[in-house]
């Protein structure tokens, strides 16, 4: 599995596991060889709602599964999100305001900045597919906090065209930050609970296809140890033989 390290890789799978908040059940699971979460936030919200039936289902994922297109996926099909965006400003990083330091105002489609001037819409373009607005303010030349800004002639903010999904999953989170904490005490506990079992050891076998069967035997005795505790024992030998 290739990691973020360019050229760097490690001899391992990348498991997905999405687990109901209610029973700790691991209702959808899956073996990638992709050593990232980026692409999954769609793809196991699907599965989960596919195996619960809950059609007005809420997902939480940490900020490794941040990914525009996905979380736009998700609320097209109806899937209500609770993600925190990545901690990767490369203006902040410079020592320059946050891009949170820009107020979208959405009636007027301008931004204000930190020296309270406004941002105006200049242009839109596509980039890998994606429609990307840009503003500036023509302020920023006599600017007296410029070099808080920017180095170059202007600060330009660029919003993608869907990125009102974004700052509506990120409102979300700001009324709900306990939603996180409940994503590390229902999806890893399952990860724990199967390492122990496991042992400090691999998977017993090689190849994607066989670890994603191995990977499904440790869930469904996962499950099953689960429905024993929920139901009890007498509960599911009469509901299998209804
Ligand atoms: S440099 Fe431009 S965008 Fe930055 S604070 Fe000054 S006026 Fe605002």
């Amino acid at each position: 599995m290739a990691t973020s390290g360019r050229g760097t890789g490690t001899v391992g799978y990348n498991v997905q596991t999405a687990v109901d908040s209610q029973h700790h059940l691991i209702v959808a699971h899956e073996v990638t060889n992709v050593g990232h979460d980026r692409g999954q936030l769609f793809n196991m919200a699907k599965q989960a709602r596919e195996a619960t039936g809950i059609k007005e289902l809420k997902v939480v994922a940490d900020r490794g599964y941040f990914k525009g297109e996905e979380i736009l996926a998700c609320h097209k099909e109806g899937i209500t999100t609770y993600l925190p965006k990545p901690m990767t400003s490369p203006n902040q990083a410079k020592g320059f305001f946050p891009r949170d330091a820009f107020r979208y105002f959405p009636e007027s489609n301008e931004y204000s900045c930190p020296a309270g001037q406004l941002l105006i819409w200049r242009y839109e373009t596509i980039e890998k597919g994606m429609k990307l607005h840009t503003y500036w303010s023509s302020a920023c030349a006599s600017c007296a906090m410029k070099e808080k800004c920017t180095t170059g002639k202007q600060r330009r903010i660029r919003r993608w065209e869907h990125e009102d999904v974004l700052e509506s999953a990120q409102s979300r989170l700001d009324w709900n930050p306990e939603v996180m904490r409940l994503r590390r005490q229902t999806v890893e506990h399952p990860f724990g609970t199967l390492k122990a079992w496991m042992g400090a050891t691999h998977f017993a076998t090689k190849r994607f296809r066989n670890v994603g069967t191995e990977m499904s035997l440790h869930v469904l005795a996962y499950n099953l140890k689960r429905v024993i505790k929920i139901l009890g024992v007498n509960e599911i030998m009469r509901a299998t033989r209804a």
